[in-house]
């Protein structure tokens, strides 16, 4: 298919024009105009782009990709490593970022709650990307800690009294443990992000909402995976995600 009208369609999928964001989302880096194979994961690190090019890839699908506006704007060192691989291969790079967070089916804390058991009832947090619902069967803390460590193949920390009874939930992926102060909030038992500060773990205590960093990269492997099973089936074309696994 045209690179133009799959950047289009999921550019409305995801309404991405709803969302004021860290990086440009849709295509970053330009290559060829035809698609038939599209590899996704998490991070445009140089080992996905390998993977993806040994794939056969056309395109490369990511939640993080550049051009952050934080980051040193020239075009040097591993930026231009990134860059140069991609566009001597002809190879697109496009990523969403905060739209992917938050679609209401095809996101990362949509796919997260319905692989962890959370029924999700409204949004929270700037630009609604958060969830919080309830937990399908209550359970103590201690196991909903085995669930998410078998569920997301990953020892989550937890800081909270490992007895209580967790039935309602928040969450939001990747580095949101500020949105604990909201969580607190919304009267829930519990707040799942990916990441944690030290500041997070005295929030937690003296708030008693219990607090789990999960993992930044186990808590998005799921939104970019579900997109482009989406795409590929609406318009008969490949797609593989490829896990590079990350510890944080
Ligand atoms: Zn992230």
């Amino acid at each position: 298919m045209k690179l133009v009208d799959l950047l289009d369609y999921t550019g409305q999928l995801l309404q991405v024009e709803r969302f004021r964001d860290y990086c440009p989302n849709g295509l970053q880096v330009e290559g060829r105009a035809e698609i038939k194979t599209i590899v996704s994961g998490v991070s445009a690190s140089m080992a996905l782009l390998e993977a993806a090019e040994s794939l056969g890839a056309d395109l490369v699908l990511v939640h993080h990709g550049y051009f952050w506006k934080s980051e040193d704007q020239r075009i040097v060192g591993i930026k231009r490593s990134r860059l140069k691989f991609l566009l001597e291969r002809n190879i697109n790079l496009v990523g969403y970022h905060l739209p992917l967070d938050a679609h209401v089916e095809l996101g990362n804390n949509a796919r997260l709650g319905a692989m962890l058991g959370f029924e999700i009832e409204g949004w929270f947090g700037e630009q609604s990307v958060a969830a919080y619902g309830r937990l399908l069967q209550p359970m103590s803390l201690a196991e909903l800690g085995l669930g998410i460590s078998s569920a997301l193949g990953r020892e989550p920390l937890i800081i909270g009294d490992m007895q209580k009874t967790i039935r309602r939930i928040a969450w939001c992926s990747g580095a949101a443990q500020d949105f604990l102060r909201e969580a607190v909030d919304c009267g829930v038992d519990a707040f799942l992000s990916g990441e944690v500060s030290e500041h997070t773990v005295h929030l937690a205590r003296e708030s008693g909402v219990a607090f789990i960093a999960a993992g930044h990269h186990a808590t998005e492997r799921y939104g970019v995976q579900a997109l482009g099973e989406h795409l590929a089936q609406r318009f008969g074309i490949r797609h593989q995600y490829i896990e590079i696994p990350n510890p944080v």
